[in-house]
């Protein structure tokens, strides 16, 4: 719809200005530094950042009812750069002129209510919201528009000419970074650190198809983390980790789309994510809490993070119910299916500390917890999941064997409704379906198939046919004839039909 098609009163709210004064704020020393510069850490006691708008309160002076209807109308706006996540522009780059903003196609991914069959078999009222569904397929995008947006910013509008931008990653990470860095091409060039073996194939021609220098480094996430942190504190590059701040504005972007699917009523509701270098469930509380602040909702989820037991750092800190005796200790990781989230040293725990207190706090109850599933499980329930028309990827197989684990535990009861994030597609992790159909997982991973579960293709070649087709020399005539029906014959008998 045009512009001027719009209701009287939501015009002016339609297409926003550049707003708002955001500030990097040290979680450590509460310091506070200008975004004129990238920054990662804070320059005086290196604890992590987080954004701040120091001018936040003008947006409450707008009813929570009338943001809803600009959101909603929004939806409607034929604009490319408010089409993804600056559709909540005042809440995740209010300072970001409109022609600054990097749209790729991410953001608004459907919500998907789990069929009745699954959802009586896992115990609750569910849907997944198939974050696989970015153009780099998986959540990651939302972090890298924001943060590829900013960087647009600083080149029109700074005093920078060019950057490079480095990440590590578990794959997803330096695929978005990759795409998203690649379309603003020369003056963004990106290079991205893999552990060496510990990337899917997919996910490791995903950079170097976006043209990017791909490093492998030998060891484990954690290890290639260490040495990108030193590279961006010692040389001219810009972060694209979750450590930089900008990654976490723009995945807030999710908290918003489910408010907004559910018609901003979030009684009762429950988000589950699964939890690695922690940045996407920092996002999400601080999404919620936002707009709690400002009136659009009125009730905040219930969010479960969901750690394997082979990189469980952040379910070992809460296992503490005491905050004052809560204390955090990395851990070494072993194989994990959800190999995305195979962290043992979150570079976000002091921002989850923070946030899941400060949340809690505003509930009035305890709303965030975390619960731990084995490898095993998060395969069963990703297998299962994709049996009953879902797209889920092994992280959206951990979220469902979370929510099981918390239905027994009695977090969740009959009068939730759950969302699974799906933080990538199923297409980047097909090689632990594989492993789990063909039945040789690596002993390390602890995984043993259960039969019901497999599925494999079936060769058909008729013993009695001396000729089948073959590359370069095709059947024709009687050959073919006789090709086409004892084929037939043969898929039929397997498949037990009965002739009309
Ligand atoms: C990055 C990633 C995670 C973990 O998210 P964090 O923000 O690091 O906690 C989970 N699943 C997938 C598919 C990912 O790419
Ligand atoms: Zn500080």
């Amino acid at each position: 719809m045009r512009p001027e098609d719009f209701p009287h009163d939501i015009q002016p709210h339609l297409v926003p200005e550049p707003q708002g004064r955001l500030i990097y704020r040290c979680l450590g020393c509460g310091g506070e530094f200008g975004i004129e510069k990238l920054l990662y850490i804070c320059p005086d006691c290196r604890s992590v950042l987080l954004l701040y708008d120091s001018a936040f309160d003008r947006l409450k002076e707008t009813p929570g009812k009338v943001w809803r209807r600009i959101f909603d109308y929004r939806r409607m706006l034929n604009m490319p750069a408010l089409n993804g996540i600056y559709r909540y522009h005042e809440l995740i780059g209010p300072v970001m002129p409109i022609d600054s903003i990097v749209w790729l196609g991410e953001g608004h991914t459907p919500v998907v209510e789990a069929s009745a069959y699954l959802q009586e078999r896992a115990g609750a009222r569910f849907f997944f919201k198939n974050d696989g569904q970015n153009p780099s397929a998986s959540f990651k995008d939302r972090g890298m528009a924001s943060a590829l947006s900013y960087i647009n910013y600083l080149l029109k509008y700074g005093d920078v000419d060019e950057i490079l931008a480095v990440c590590a990653s578990t794959g997803d990470t330096s695929a978005a970074a990759a795409l998203y860095a690649s379309y603003l091409y020369p003056r963004v060039k990106s290079a991205v650190l893999l552990p060496h073996k510990r990337v899917t194939p997919q996910q490791l021609s995903q950079p170097l198809g976006s043209g990017a220098m791909v490093f492998e480094i030998p060891g484990v996430f954690d290890d290639c983390m260490k040495v990108v942190e030193q590279l961006s504190e010692n040389y001219n590059v810009a972060l694209l980790n979750s450590k930089n701040a900008w990654r976490i504005l723009g995945q807030e972007s999710y908290s918003y789309e489910v408010a907004q699917f559910f018609e901003y009523d979030m009684k009762n509701r429950v988000i589950i994510v699964p939890v690695g270098n922690a940045g996407n469930i920092t996002a999400l509380m601080s999404g919620f809490l936002k707009f709690l602040d400002i009136g659009v909702i009125e009730d905040l989820p219930i969010i479960i993070g969901v750690q394997s037991v082979h990189a469980n750092p952040v379910y070992q800190y809460y296992l503490e119910e005491d905050p004052e005796r809560r204390h955090f200790e990395a851990v070494h990781v072993s194989p994990s299916v959800a190999q995305a989230a195979m962290i043992g040293n979150p570079v976000s725990m002091p921002r989850v500390i923070r946030l899941a207190d400060q949340y809690n706090r505003m509930a009035g109850d305890r709303k965030v917890f975390v619960v731990e599933v084995s490898e095993q499980e998060i395969m069963d329930w990703h297998l299962i999941a994709n049996r009953h028309g879902h797209v889920s990827c092994t992280h959206g197989g951990e979220c469902l064997a979370g929510m099981v684990t918390a239905v027994k535990q009695g977090l969740i009861d009959s009068s939730h409704s759950v969302v699974l994030d799906s933080t990538a597609h199923a297409l980047k992790f097909s090689n632990f379906q594989e492993m789990y159909f063909e039945n040789r997982f690596p002993e390390e991973y602890g995984v043993v198939p259960k039969s019901e579960l497999i599925n494999a293709p079936m060769l058909v070649r008729p013993e009695d046919l001396d000729e089948v087709p073959e590359s370069g020399k095709p059947l024709a005539g009687k050959s073919l004839d006789r090709f086409i029906n004892r084929v037939s014959e043969e898929i039929a008998h397997r498949l037990e039909l009965k002739k009309v």
